[in-house]
């Protein structure tokens, strides 16, 4: 069912704790956690706890919770120091564009220079 946990989902593991990360935020309903593989000297993940394959779908069941997501990445970058700097939310969207994990999740990047636009 939709929003229900995946058992073979990755980031649903991480949210039931199978699978451990470096969580740096918690909220009754997102996780944040830094990224495996960081593509900037702060690269944090932000995923709503159920499971949508990306981020349209999670808007359009559960906008609140589309809410939730932006509204810690936020909070990441302000935790993270990037916030006065700048700092970019992306949401890879589908294999063409990157996407590798289909449970919703916002990358959060910062700590650098962020060309535009991106490749
Ligand atoms: P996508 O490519 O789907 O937009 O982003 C998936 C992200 O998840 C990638 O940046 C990748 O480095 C990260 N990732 C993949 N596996 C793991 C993992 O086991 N732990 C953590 N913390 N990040 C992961
Ligand atoms: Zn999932």
């Amino acid at each position: 069912m939709a929003g229900e946990p995946q058992s073979d989902c990755l980031f649903c593991k991480i949210v039931s704790g199978d699978i451990p990360a470096t969580v740096v935020r918690e909220s009754e309903t997102t996780v944040a956690f830094r990224d495996i593989n960081p593509q900037a000297p702060s690269h944090v993940l932000v995923i709503p706890r159920v499971h949508y394959p990306d981020a349209a779908s999670l808007a359009a069941a559960e906008p609140r919770i589309a809410a939730d997501v932006l509204e810690e990445a936020g909070r990441v970058a302000a935790d993270e120091k990037v916030d006065g700097t700048g700092y970019r939310v992306v949401f890879n969207t589908g294999s063409g564009a990157g996407q590798t994990v289909f449970h919703a999740h916002a990358h959060v990047l910062g700590g650098r220079g962020l060309n535009w636009p991106p490749g």
